[in-house]
This record gives structure tokens, sequence and C-alpha cells, in this order.
């Protein structure tokens, strides 16, 4: 069964650290936008019932998400996710989604600390969660992620696990550690690069520092009974994300508005990048058959369950990892170690297709 995704990437401030194709944009490229999907949405073809839905961004938070799944056919669906910036949720907006199908939220908290939130331009504190995540569960939204990210500037050993304490505190059953990118696509990401401090990029923890946070992160989640299921993603029984699941497990997935990309099974392909070039024109470009071959193995060695069956054509690479304890067989799984997690970026450069 297949999952839809949906960009809507707009959002009231840019965060420093953003690499994503989201930003303050003008009212009127909003509505074009808007437009745009739903046309999409409604000239979609519908090879399958969708079974998931997920609407990100950006902050979709922001807008009234049945416009979109009005569009959209399966009703009741799974699983419905809408990305949510922390206070811009109150009960009567919690209940309406409700009512249209939403069943998942996700929190773009990425840190429950006032002084590492304010360097990033984010305006939350943890207490604007908690409530949050207190008037969701009023509405009947009991399925919510909350979004960490390892590496903000000023970040340390005890203010990390001063985050993660709240994770359990409030009793999020999901919770999805990121690693800070570095990279010329966010303000913070260029500071780095460039070696300079501003949006405290000279307070950036080092690669060891963000590795400890990971394995810390790993080792609290997983006794407040959040099980690692994914590399960056945890949770309790019953509450992984059945719509990401897909990417990992290669099933097929549509994607609406800008950056979106999609899979039928056999090609893939994606919309423009940005939303101005997305509300011009949105037809997919760049369709190329997927590599089935190399994919289940940098999709599904992504898992904690890890992948089955035979490794040809990497067995030589296989046997190294094996042999380096970063991957480890159990006689019918193949899946990354502990350490294999940490360094997984070096295993699957062996899997990754090389461009022609
Ligand atoms: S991190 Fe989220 S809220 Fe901040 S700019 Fe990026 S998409 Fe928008």
């Amino acid at each position: 069964m297949a999952g839809v995704y949906i960009s809507y990437p707009f959002c009231a401030q840019k965060c420093t650290y953003c690499n994503f194709a989201s930003g303050v944009f003008p009212a009127d490229l909003r509505d074009r936008y808007t437009a745009s999907v739903i046309a999409e949405l409604r000239a979609a073809k519908w090879q399958w019932t969708p079974e998931t839905i997920y609407i990100g961004g950006g902050t979709p938070s922001q807008m009234d998400p049945r416009v979109f799944l009005d569009q959209i056919p399966g009703r009741p669906w799974r699983e419905v996710t809408i990305e949510a910036a922390p206070g811009t949720i109150d009960f009567e907006k919690a209940a309406a989604w409700r009512a249209a199908g939403i069943n998942r939220v996700s929190l773009g908290v990425q840190s429950f600390i006032t002084g590492e939130l304010a360097r990033t331009g984010r305006k939350h504190t943890a207490e604007t969660v908690a409530s949050d995540v207190a008037i969701l569960r009023r509405a009947g939204l009991e399925s919510i992620n909350i979004d960490l990210i390892a590496g903000l500037p000023g970040q340390t050993r005890e203010s990390w696990t001063e985050s993660l304490d709240w994770i359990e505190r409030i009793g999020a059953p999901h919770a999805s550690v990121y690693m800070l990118e570095v990279d010329e696509d966010s303000r913070l990401g260029r500071e780095i690069l460039a070696r300079g401090s501003r949006y405290g990029a000279g307070d950036v923890p080092d690669d060891d520092a963000i590795a400890e946070f990971y394995e810390i992160a790993v080792e609290r989640l997983t006794r407040a009974g959040l099980r690692r299921y994914e590399i960056s993603n945890f949770a309790r029984q019953g509450y992984q994300s059945a719509h990401n699941l897909k990417y990992w497990r290669r099933e097929p997935y549509l994607g609406f508005g800008a950056d979106a990309h999609s899979f039928d099974g056999e090609w893939r392909w994606r919309n423009a990048e940005s939303a101005a070039e997305y509300a011009a024109d949105s037809s997919p470009r760049d369709r190329a058959a997927a590599d089935a071959v190399s994919e289940r193995f940098f999709l599904g060695l992504r898992l904690a369950e890890g992948i089955e069956g035979d490794w040809a054509p990497f067995d030589d690479a296989i046997r190294r990892f094996l042999a380096e304890g970063l991957l480890e067989f159990d006689g019918r799984r193949l899946r990354l170690t502990s350490r294999g997690v940490l360094l997984s970026n070096e295993v699957f450069a062996e899997f990754v297709p090389v461009a022609p």
C-alpha cells in the first residue's frame, strides 16, 4: 500500500541550522503554491489506495490541512502525520485535525533548552512543548513525535541529557534524533565552514561529542521504553512511523509539492525544489529507474531489523564490514552493529551507486 507525502515549505522564521528549501515567503506565493498542490493532487492517478499521509514542511501546522486531505482517497487512512512547530497549536486546531483524519503529530522541538533554542531562531520553551503535548492528548492525538538535534551551538552533555529527560517527562512515544548537518544550505552551516562565529558557530560541539550525544540518546531513550528502529528514530512498541518505514522498506509513495520525491516501486522522480519554481511548474522531473540492488542495502540497513537475502554483488564489502565489527549477521538477517550505526555513512558509501 502506498504513502503520500505533501510538502508545505512555509515557516514563520528561518532557523539558522535549517538546510531545507523552506522559509518565509510572501503570502501570494503561499496561495499560488497551495493551489498548485491541490491541482497536482486532483490530477493524480491513484494506482494504489493511499494508506499513510505525511504533511511535512515547513510549518504545515500554520495552514488548514483539510484543503489537501480532501483531495486524497482512502479514508480512513492508517496513519496521517502533520509536522507542527511548538507554540502553533490550540485545542480547536488539534480537534479539527483529529476530525480530518490526522492521528499523528511531529513536533519540531530540536532542544528543550531555552538558550540553545534562542540561538537557532526558535521561540518556544520546554513549557510550550509540554503544553502542546497536553493539548494534543486532550484532543485524542496520542501518537506524538519529538524531533531533537544533536550538535546545536552551546550544547553540552548536561544540556543534551536535560532535553532527553524532557522526552521522558512528557511521555512522548516517539523521538527522532538528528545530527546537525553542516553544509552550504544553512546559515549556521555556512558560518561553520567559513570558521566564523555568527549564530554560535564557534560553540558547535565536535564530532566526538556529537557521537557521544547520540549514544547517550540511544541509552536514555531505550531505558524510557523507546527502542531504536531506524538510525534516527526511536519508538515505543506500536508507535513506529508507518509512513517513514515505507521509505526504508522501498514501498511506493507519491510526493506532492516542492522538492517532494516519488517512488512507484520501479521508478523515482521528484518535483521542482523551491516553492516559487514549483508554483510556476509542478510537472515531475528527473525520472529514473531505481537501483533496487543498491537501495535494498543502503535503505534497508538503516533499520534495526536489517535485511534478509543474499549479499551479491557486495560480498567483499560485507565480509570486510563483518570482520571490522560494523555489520553483524545472525544467520538470517544482516544489520549494523552499534559501532556500525555511528559509522553508517562509511558503510553506505559502499552500496550507493556511482554516478555514470
Ligand atoms: S527547521 Fe522547520 S521551522 Fe525552521 S526553517 Fe526549517 S522547516 Fe522551517
